[in-house]
């Protein structure tokens, strides 16, 4: 399946939540939500009854859409996570948290999922010293994520590093934001992920 390229704001109010897919406006008085809070389409604000499927899809469609990945990959994952020791569920959170996207994401350098998927595809990251372009690449504890060296003194990361000296990142990465770089001290527990995921619903959807 394609990747999604229509209006963003569309897949937020489909969730009835905030998926910040478009990084400062999302916390700005603009957001679409915010003002119009009911579901796109012609019949978006009638009352209708959410089945059991109904709930565990949405829950799925959300988690998918807030970390923008495709159908097939994030059934990967949920096979991958299947096969991990522990609870399927937290597995598969804590491996869309390692996508290297989303550490981009997390460390403050992107204000949105997108812009961190763009950024890493265009090459401006490295993870141990190696060029790292691919956003589904999953890091691992004790990798170190950085800007490439000819990426820092572009006006564009000089702006975004001084962003991210007030952003507030996750414990299980240490942030360097003057360095450019973050390290992952240890792999994200569920605790650490601060979005209101049901990943119960989504291991029921996938175990029917
Ligand atoms: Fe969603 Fe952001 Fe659009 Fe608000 S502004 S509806 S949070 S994408």
């Amino acid at each position: 399946m394609a990747r999604y390229t229509g209006p963003v704001c569309r897949l937020c109010r489909r969730e009835g939540t905030k998926l910040f897919l478009k990084g400062d406006r999302c916390t700005s008085g603009k957001c679409a939500l915010d003002r119009r809070s009911t579901a796109p389409g012609q019949h978006g604000a009638a009352n209708k009854k959410v089945r059991e499927y109904g709930m565990q899809l949405r829950e799925k469609q959300k988690t998918r859409r807030y970390y923008g990945v495709l159908e097939r990959q994030f059934l990967n994952y949920f096979e991958e996570a299947d096969r991990k020791e522990g609870m399927t569920g937290e597995n598969l959170i804590c491996l869309l948290e390692r996508r290297l996207d989303n550490v981009v994401y997390r460390m403050g350098f992107a204000a949105s999922h997108k812009e961190a998927r763009q950024l890493v595809l265009h090459g401006h990251f490295t993870v141990n010293g190696k060029k790292a372009n691919i956003p589904s690449l999953i890091v691992k504890a004790g990798d170190v994520v950085a800007v490439k060296e000819s990426s820092r003194t572009s006006e564009k990361f000089k702006a975004l590093a001084e962003a991210a000296e007030t952003h507030v990142a996750p414990k299980w990465l240490e942030v360097k934001a003057s360095d450019f770089t973050a390290k992952v001290v240890t792999l994200p527990a569920r605790e650490d992920v601060d979005f209101d995921f049901n990943e119960q619903l989504i291991v029921e959807l996938y175990s029917k």
